[in-house]
């Protein structure tokens, strides 16, 4: 009997780290594999993602709409959990996998746990600012497995009294496809994405929740800091964060010169990292700054509270800056642009992530887990 599995996707900062799995599960006789998409996914104004998805795995799809209600976060998590309710209620699902730290990932793990079906969590005990920390760490105290990137996040959910028998160190899938190499050719991604540029620096920014006042302050001696440099950007637009419209707004107000800036509400993750890796610098707050981007050998300027905790690798390629001072801003643009000449990282795996999730899943035993979690306190 093929065991049903279900994965969960709200964005597009998770399906880069599912895809791998999902290519390595999706054809393989023991399992059936649904996906689960909703969230920013599905909005135009965040560049309607879910058609990737479905272009991707086409008859293993299921879009669900959880913003009818609204696109404030509290709205779609409580429509999420009516979703997921009504589909784990109308489908056999023995597995549900998450990732991260959104919305829609808390939502589909209470859900599931409430209707007694098993969650895998993938990428929890990592520490960041925002809310994200809160809801990263709520969905590891439901989850049942944890598949995690390095020994900190192990560490950690130890320390939050996770069983260590249900935590798997496998890295970050993502990192299989950059280690791999399979990315297309910067032209491939020019002629895609119409973008001319010679050289180039990314800028992806998203708000911190519990601070609107210092995200729009940074957001606003970035803008003056970037005009000031004479470069070109590629700017990719924020999530659907509280105080993502701000810096929408700044953007439009300011970033108009088609021959500096080239804007998107988002890029294939394939294409995004093709961009990563040809472009001479990373502005803002966004994970990529602190995981592909070291990996990558590129600088990386990480603005504010954002990545706070994530910073425990110390990577020299990450700038941390948290002066609002547009011109020591525009300074470290200069002297870090183009800049390569960094050490080798792996804190977040080795390349072969997909493969440890599926043998750990593989063993008969992994589906005998009591449904009671047991806590070590
Ligand atoms: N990403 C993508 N396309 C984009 C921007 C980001 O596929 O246009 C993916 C990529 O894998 C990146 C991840 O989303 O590492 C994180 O992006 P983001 O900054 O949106 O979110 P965060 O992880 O910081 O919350």
């Amino acid at each position: 009997m093929k065991k049903r599995i279900l994965f969960i996707t709200g964005t597009r900062a998770d399906y880069g780290k599912l895809k791998p799995i999902l290519n390595l599960l999706i054809n393989d006789q023991d399992y059936e594999i649904k996906i689960f998409v909703s969230g920013m996914h599905i909005d135009v104004k965040y560049g309607e993602t879910y058609l990737a998805i479905l272009r991707d795995f086409p008859t293993n799809t299921e879009i669900f709409f959880n913003n009818s209600e609204g696109s404030d976060s509290s709205s779609c998590c409580a429509e999420m959990i009516h979703g997921m309710n009504r589909y784990l209620k109308n489908n056999q699902v023995e597995l549900v996998v998450v990732h991260g730290d959104r919305v829609e990932a808390l939502a589909a793990c209470i859900s599931s746990r409430l209707n007694n079906v098993l969650v895998a969590h993938l990428e929890g005990g990592e520490k960041s600012g925002t809310i994200d920390e809160s809801i990263r760490h709520a969905i590891s105290k439901f989850a049942n497995y944890h598949f995690v990137c390095n020994e900190a996040a192990f560490k950690t959910l130890t320390l939050m009294g996770e069983d260590r028998k249900t935590i798997f160190n496998i890295g970050s899938a993502d990192m299989d496809f950059i280690i791999k190499g399979d990315i297309p050719s910067k032209e491939e991604t020019f002629k895609k994405y119409d973008i001319e540029f010679i050289s180039y620096g990314i800028i992806l920014f998203h708000p911190v929740t519990t601070d609107i006042k210092g995200t729009i302050q940074y957001c606003e001696i970035m803008i003056e800091a970037i005009l000031d440099s004479g470069k070109n950007y590629i700017i990719i637009d924020p999530n659907n964060d509280l105080g993502s419209d701000e810096i929408r707004n700044l953007y439009s107000k300011s970033l108009h010169d088609l021959n500096r800036f080239k804007r998107f509400p988002s890029v294939d993750f394939e294409h995004f990292i093709s961009l990563l890796n040809a472009s001479s610098l990373l502005i803002g707050n966004s994970s990529a700054g602190i995981r592909e981007s070291p990996y990558l050998k590129l600088s990386s300027i990480n603005l504010g509270t954002r990545q706070d905790g994530r910073i425990d690798f110390c990577h020299p390629s990450i700038y941390n800056y948290d002066l609002l001072d547009a011109l020591s801003l525009k300074d470290l643009i200069t002297n870090t642009w183009n800049k390569r000449n960094y050490p080798s990282f792996n804190a977040f795996g080795s390349g072969n992530s997909a493969i440890k999730f599926k043998s750990i899943i593989d063993d008969i035993n992994f589906w005998k887990i009591k449904l009671q979690k047991k806590l070590n306190y």
